[in-house]
């Protein structure tokens, strides 16, 4: 059996939700590479995630579209990465990369198909996709065993959604 899920998200809230479930059981080292267009939702599932991680609501989490990197400390340092605007994976080599894929903190990379080269051997990629103004699917595939264990994981949470009513 396939350990790569197939979720479809109903509203913001249950982006977010499963990216706190997923951020709660995240470990340092991990990768989760985000990849879908503009308004996929990935900076609303990276929310959930850096929460979940620990971040406190003091922090804003935005989108580091310009200056490619935010950093927050969690229960781990949480590194949060968006290559929109990058064109070729070689524009990266003074960032320092190594040190956020390969450290002791969490990776959470927007755009990551842009870097797909650059990515470990092993990580999590979640890809979504816009179906209408509240409807977004969340397709996420794991590269390696420690990520086929760590979304069975987090699939045994209950995604609790306040605002469903
Ligand atoms: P991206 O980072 O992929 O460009 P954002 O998370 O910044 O996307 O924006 C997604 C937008 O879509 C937000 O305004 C969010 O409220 C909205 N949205 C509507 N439905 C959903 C959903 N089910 N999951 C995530 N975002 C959603
Ligand atoms: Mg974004």
């Amino acid at each position: 059996m396939s350990p790569n899920v197939l979720l479809s998200s109903a509203n913001p809230e249950y982006t977010f939700k499963f990216g706190k479930n997923l951020g709660m059981h995240l470990s340092p080292g991990d990768v989760v590479a985000l990849v879908g267009e503009l308004g996929a939702g990935k900076t609303t599932l990276t929310q959930g995630i850096v929460r979940g991680l620990g971040v406190g609501e003091e922090h804003y989490i935005g989108s580091p579209t310009f200056t490619l990197i935010n950093e927050y400390t969690g229960r781990m340092p949480v590194y949060h990465l968006d290559f929109y605007r990058i064109e070729m994976p070689e524009e990266l080599v003074n960032l320092g990369l190594e040190e956020y894929l390969y450290g002791e903190g969490v990776a959470i990379i927007e755009w990551a198909d842009k870097i797909k080269a650059l990515l470990p051997e092993e990580y999590m990629m979640v890809t979504m996709q816009y179906v209408d103004r509240t409807v977004r699917t969340l397709e996420v595939v794991v590269n390696g065993k420690r990520y086929a264990e760590l979304i069975e994981t987090v699939m045994r949470e209950p995604i609790a959604c306040e605002s469903q009513g």
